[in-house]
């Protein structure tokens, strides 16, 4: 064993740095491009120049080996595609044109032409632009973006280690391109992007860089044999080729599992592995490999993607029982610092007392450099940073705000029968049905109404002063006013009050939660230069006082007809904040499931006859391997039902997501038992009313009829049609007629009409459906 050495060598380093810069200079900078008022040349330099302060900031902070090639304009695997050619036909000329212009177009499309498709990047929130294969598509190496950086670093004086995606992850995120057989597997290509890499690496090298990585996250997830073995065949021809550069493979946000044996064995000279979450899994995986010889281990110990400080004697155990599975140990954080925010020190409105249990991106670097530094000389040579973080570790553990014994004792004496309605499913829809008295075909809304420029003004006015609370409240209960006249008067049967008052779905329910932590600087990539501020459950969560009840009573003081309650669900509300790592996720929801069933019953209490809770983020949160799924999907739906269990049978429960394949959660949709669900199903043209006939769904559906994410008014024909085609799945006494989603981002215009159209497609099918 050369545990000595080993650890002698420690490096530190990270395989990625959030984009924007302290100011948001990037953000700006490319909007400002495309608003034409940034020259080309402008964005570019100032790009290099957050590039330059970036890696000069890791550099200073003792990071030995510093990212390059993580920095985008818009996203990392939109550039992957440009490295390899992969640019869609449809896209080719304006790439040629113009490189820039065109890469923007296949980020974000042009008036005639649609840009790539956008999902999520694994199970974080960032998202990324979906590479679009055929059978024919050829690949062309373009180093040009990558070879730049290396030599810019180079300048500076730093050590480089370009990040690329990995050959096998590109090939699995990409999808079949328009008009390519859906069943085309773009892994079938391998052998023909392998070359390509072998280029890139190639020139890499020539340009001075002694180590790539290559990122295969998504070897991650459960994966075939056939899968498998083209990982094992990528890194034999890649770690085989003559004149390369050392290659590390990183693999993060979870355990490799059986994929940990193939990139063991394979001819490249480091594996970079997830020792968070999962670093139990992984380090039986390399005992059981016998572990890694001959490579450089790069221990992703200090936590990427979450916001708390890591422990760092944990994590210096961790990284002790490794010296004894590898050559060589470097310390990492476990995958790109992309999805943290920048510095937690610039939170200003944080009590201090807390702000020394949070760890943004800059704090998370100093974690990884003491780490090294503990490795390489000796926990003595971090003496003053172990005190420190022992000292915030064990306030963090000990504080009022985590340990609120009111609300652990309410969790603890949660029982089964809270979780669960009073009567079934069959009962509840007659005491409903004699309550609400709605027509055949109901027609409802998702919640918000056009986030109007009076309404940012509103909220402008009201953070700078110019109006007060009371003028601003006015200025709401006018657009609810309005809300609700319009619905009447189009007709529509169960009203919302528009969601006016929320700037955010999650952030209006944080604000108002204690235990939840705003922040002012916490800035993180959504996608593009599209930025969020997650809040933070930061404690125990609970409900201090009513956080809608206000609003939803004034709307429905102003109509005869019901007026849906609206809140957001506790596992969406986990799901877009950042979570606690001191309890299991389960415990954290049913606190938040708790504080919102509070407002179920007060709202209730209040008259409310229908109450909607959200659950968009169901799915995106499903964990990434299968054997994890059930776990999560039984905390999940107990906590929506923990909300929504302490109503009376003629109280209905909706919810509501937005998203058309939920094929692999139609069962946890069930478990739900609302009594009616809303769907995204326009584009796919109700597949999911067969889908959820096919399960054999017993309550009711609104799959959506209107495709809210398009400007373009379906006509009243289009709608019908669609009411159809789900009524060929769903009876009509379960059947709902609703949009896809909320219209916050809709115009008025469209709306109105939008609207207008979905209530005569309504009338126009039932009045088919009524015997004549
Ligand atoms: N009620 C919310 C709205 O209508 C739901 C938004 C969502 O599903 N993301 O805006
Ligand atoms: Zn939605």
């Amino acid at each position: 064993m050369t545990t000595k050495s080993a650890a002698a060598a420690a490096r530190a380093t990270v395989y990625g740095y959030p984009r924007q810069g302290r100011g948001r200079e990037l953000k700006k900078a490319v909007e400002g491009y495309w608003k034409g008022r940034v020259s080309a040349a402008a964005l570019h330099a100032t790009a290099a120049e957050l590039r330059r302060s970036n890696w000069q900031e890791l550099a200073a902070a003792g990071v030995d080996e510093v990212p390059t090639g993580d920095f985008s304009y818009y996203d990392h695997v939109l550039d992957a595609s440009v490295m390899v050619g992969a640019v869609p036909e449809r896209h080719r000329a304006a790439v040629a044109a113009d490189a820039l212009d065109g890469y923007f177009a296949m980020a974000r499309g042009t008036q005639d032409v649609a840009p790539l498709e956008m999902t999520k990047w694994f199970d974080t929130n960032y998202h990324y632009l979906v590479p679009e294969l055929g059978p024919d598509s050829v690949f062309t190496a373009d180093s040009t973006k990558q070879v730049a950086e290396v030599t810019e670093a180079l300048a500076l004086g730093l050590t480089p280690r370009p990040v690329l995606v990995g050959p096998v992850t590109y090939l699995l995120l990409a999808k079949p391109a328009p008009g390519v057989a859906a069943d085309f597997d773009p892994l079938t290509l391998l052998d023909r992007l392998l070359p390509v890499y072998a280029e890139v690496l190639a020139d890499l090298r020539a340009a001075g860089a002694a180590w790539v990585q290559l990122d295969e996250p998504a070897l991650v997830q459960d994966r075939t044999s056939a899968e498998l073995n083209a990982a094992d065949r990528a890194y034999r021809v890649l770690g085989t080729l003559a004149d390369r550069p050392k290659l590390l493979v990183a693999s993060y946000f979870g355990r490799l599992g059986a994929a940990l044996p193939t990139l063991a064995a394979a001819p490249v000279d480091g594996l970079a592995l997830d020792f968070t979450e999962s670093a139990a899994a992984n380090l039986d995986a390399l005992a059981a490999v016998g572990g890694l010889t001959g490579k450089r281990l790069v221990a992703g110990v200090v936590n990427g993607r979450n916001i708390w400080a890591n422990d760092l004697e944990k994590s210096l155990a961790t990284l002790g029982t490794l010296l004894g599975l590898a050559d060589h140990v470097d310390v990492a954080a476990s995958c790109s610092l992309l999805h943290v925010p920048l510095d937690a020190a610039l939170e200003r409105d944080v009590d201090p007392q807390i702000l020394r249990w949070l760890s943004f991106a800059r704090q998370k670097v100093a974690e990884v450099v003491a780490l090294a530094k503990g490795l390489a000389l000796g926990t003595d040579a971090i003496t003053a940073e172990l005190t420190a973080n022992r000292a915030a570790l064990a306030s963090r553990a000990t504080s009022p705000i985590t340990r609120d014994p009111a609300v652990r004792a309410r969790a603890e004496a949660v029982t089964d029968a809270d979780a669960r309605r009073s009567r079934p499913y069959r009962e509840r829809t007659v005491a409903q049905r004699e309550r609400l008295g709605l027509p055949l075909l109901p027609t409802t809304t998702i919640g918000s109404f056009p986030q109007t420029d009076e309404l940012r003004v509103a909220r402008a006015d009201l953070r700078a002063g110019r109006i007060d609370t009371a003028g601003y409240e006015e200025r709401i209960r006018a657009e609810i006013a309005e809300v609700l006249s319009f619905q009447e008067k189009t007709g529509l049967d169960v009203l919302v009050h528009g969601e006016p008052e929320r700037n955010d779905m999650v952030q209006y329910f944080a604000e108002q939660l204690t235990g939840y932590l705003a922040t002012q600087h916490g800035w993180v990539q959504s996608y593009g230069t599209r930025y969020v501020r997650p809040p933070i459950l930061a404690g125990d969560i609970s409900r201090p006082e009513p956080m809608t009840v206000r609003w939803t009573t004034y709307a429905q003081s102003l109509t005869d007809r019901p007026v849906k309650g609206m809140l957001t669900g506790p596992v969406t509300m986990l799901a877009w904040s950042f979570v606690r790592d001191d309890q299991p996720l389960g415990d954290t929801a049913r606190q938040v499931a708790l504080a919102l069933r509070d407002e179920v019953d007060d709202l209730e209490a209040a008259g409310t006859s229908v109450i909607q809770v959200d659950e968009p983020a169901l799915r995106e949160t499903l964990p990434l391997r299968a054997a994890d799924r059930p776990a999560y999907l039984a905390w999940a739906t107990e906590a929506f039902r923990l909300t929504t269990g302490g109503v009376a049978p003629g109280t209905q429960i909706h919810t509501h997501m937005c998203y058309a394949e939920f094929g692999d959660i139609v069962q946890a949709i069930d478990d739900l038992d609302a009594d009616v669900i809303s769907l995204e199903a326009t584009r796919s043209h109700m597949q999911v009313a067969g889908e959820l006939a096919s399960h054999g769904y017993p309550r009711e559906a609104g799959p959506g009829v209107w495709d809210i994410h398009s400007p373009r008014v379906p006509s009243v024909e289009e709608a019908a049609a669609l009411l159809r085609t789900g009524l060929e799945g769903i009876p009509a006494e379960r059947l709902w007629v609703n949009p896809d989603c909320g219209l916050k981002t809709r115009g008025w215009a469209e709306t109105r009409a939008s609207l207008e159209h979905l209530v005569a497609a309504a009338r126009t099918v039932r009045a088919e459906l009524r015997p004549s």
